[in-house]
């Protein structure tokens, strides 16, 4: 399509439209963006209380894309923000009730209790083993090129900890891409690792194993808080978008308002919502895309925040926190040891955790009232920190749809979210299900919606 006409709509003011939204306006492109909420952030925003700095979703972004500092230098928040705390690259798994840290140095990878010597001799196997010969499921993967064990104590927790996914569901493919070109283009893991360093160097691109892991002094807030000022009154808050309609070459958006029913017109629309929500609102315009996009599940995780005194936890917290396999039966995946990781997190002689529960893997624990939910967490962080005293803080932020799961099979769903988009010129999907999860994944999605939408006119 092309056209001159440089006016453009943002529905949904999380991080992948605030970007999207920011890097048009510098395009000089007339933007609005109508965000239900009234503060703008999405899944990622900072709350203070008490002393304690609680981010509610993402408590940190890997530093994977030079798009960051580009950002936070336009935006003026570059001195603001800090790098995690070196001691936080030590990361636990619990194994028989026990935490191990994962060996970072061949010594510690001989020493480890982590995995078994079986287990361990098994990943020697893995530079002559042969590609795949169909799509698979993460679990499948793994368990083919590294082994059972490594799946089970490595692979499993960490699928919980970045997607609350379950390995047998999720696809290698689309969601964990780079692991799966390592096989695809280099014939496996060990062998592309080596290789892919310098295809990453020449990209300026870094691998999630090697990014600096980041925040800001005042959380991850800062970031969205920080695109939404700049944007202005072109963000409008509490504006719930209840439609889209196609009228000759423009979209009317009509949200919903504390002052009523508004309608918005642009020559596009970027949907930056999450698919259940895009699918509703695209059910007019074409049923099938909607259908797809309802299809995409998000389970249910909560986030339990807790403040404890520090001498009332044994263990040293040194380090980023721990991750648990679904074969420890536990009812949390995972904690972040918060205030060993970034300073400011909480006063003078507290610790603060940040434990998510429910995920693909639970889901029905995050139906527990707030006062067995505290209960649950609070006896499983006892138990495998070694805490004598209850909680002196707590806060806890439900997320009935927390994250995209990209299923086996979803390579389909883009090819459709694709065509979508051909046939229907104007509009586009850039959320956290495609592309990538993460912050920085979404980052680099709202770039390329702009520069596909930069080529076309
Ligand atoms: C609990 C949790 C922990 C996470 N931890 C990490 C982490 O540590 N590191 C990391 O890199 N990533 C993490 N992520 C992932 C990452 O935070 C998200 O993928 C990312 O923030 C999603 O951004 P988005 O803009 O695509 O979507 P969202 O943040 O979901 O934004 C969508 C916006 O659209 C708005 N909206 C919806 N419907 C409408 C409508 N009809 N009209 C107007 N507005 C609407 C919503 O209110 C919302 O503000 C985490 C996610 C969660 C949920």
């Amino acid at each position: 399509m092309k056209s001159t006409d440089r006016s453009c709509i943002v529905i949904g003011g999380g991080v992948s439209g605030l970007c999207a939204a920011y890097w048009l306006t510098h395009e000089n492109f007339d933007v609005t963006v109508l965000e239900r909420e009234d503060i703008p952030g999405g899944a990622m925003k900072t709350v203070r209380k008490d002393g304690y700095l609680i981010d509610t979703g993402p408590n940190s972004s890997l530093e994977t894309t030079p798009l960051f500092d580009e950002l936070f230098n336009s935006l003026g928040i570059i001195d603001r923000r800090v790098y995690a705390n070196e001691s936080s690259n030590k990361r636990y798994i619990l194994r028989n009730g026990k935490l191990h840290p994962i060996p970072m140095s061949p010594v510690a990878f001989l020493k480890t209790k982590l995995w078994s010597t079986k287990g361990k001799l098994r990943l020697l196997k893995e530079p002559f083993i042969g590609r795949a010969n169909g799509e698979e499921s993460i679990a499948q993967f793994v368990e083919r090129r590294l082994g059972r064990e490594f799946l089970d104590y490595a692979i499993n927790p960490f699928v919980a900890g970045v997607y609350a996914g379950n390995p047998e569901e999720l696809s290698v493919r689309s969601a964990f891409p780079k692991l799966y070109r390592l096989e695809e283009v280099y014939g496996g893991l060990i062998k592309g690792t080596i290789k892919g360093r310098k295809e990453r160097k020449q990209r300026a691109e870094q691998s999630k194993q090697s990014a600096k892991m980041f925040s800001f002094i005042d959380g991850m807030g800062t970031f969205t808080n920080a695109l939404g000022n700049a944007l202005g009154d072109r963000l409008i808050l509490s504006a719930k978008v209840i439609s889209i309609k196609k009228k000759k070459q423009a979209f009317t958006v009509t949200a919903e308002t504390p002052n009523g029913k508004k309608e918005y017109s642009a020559k596009r629309v970027i949907l930056s919502i999450p698919a259940h929500h895009a699918a509703h609102l695209l059910t007019s315009i074409d049923s099938s895309i909607s259908d797809t996009l309802s299809k995409i599940y998000y389970p249910p995780v909560t986030m339990v925040f807790f403040g404890y005194k520090t001498d009332a936890v044994s263990h040293p917290l040194d380090g980023f926190g721990y991750l648990i396999p679904a074969k420890e039966q536990r009812k949390i995946l995972g904690t972040i040891w918060s205030s060993t990781i970034f300073p400011n997190r909480t006063q003078e002689g507290y610790a603060a955790f940040t434990t998510f529960v429910g995920g693909s893997r639970q889901p029905e624990v995050t139906e527990n009232d707030e006062s067995t939910l505290r209960e649950i967490v609070h006896n499983e962080i006892a138990s495998i920190l070694g805490v004598s005293e209850e909680p002196e803080f707590y806060y806890i932020k439900e997320w009935k749809h927390a994250i995209p799961q990209y299923k086996f099979g979803y390579a389909d769903t883009i090819k459709k979210i694709e065509q979508f988009e051909r046939s229907h010129p104007g509009v586009y999907l850039c959320s956290n299900y495609r592309g990538g999860i993460s912050v920085g994944d979404c980052v680099m999605s709202a770039r390329r919606t702009v520069d596909k939408i930069l080529q076309e006119i």
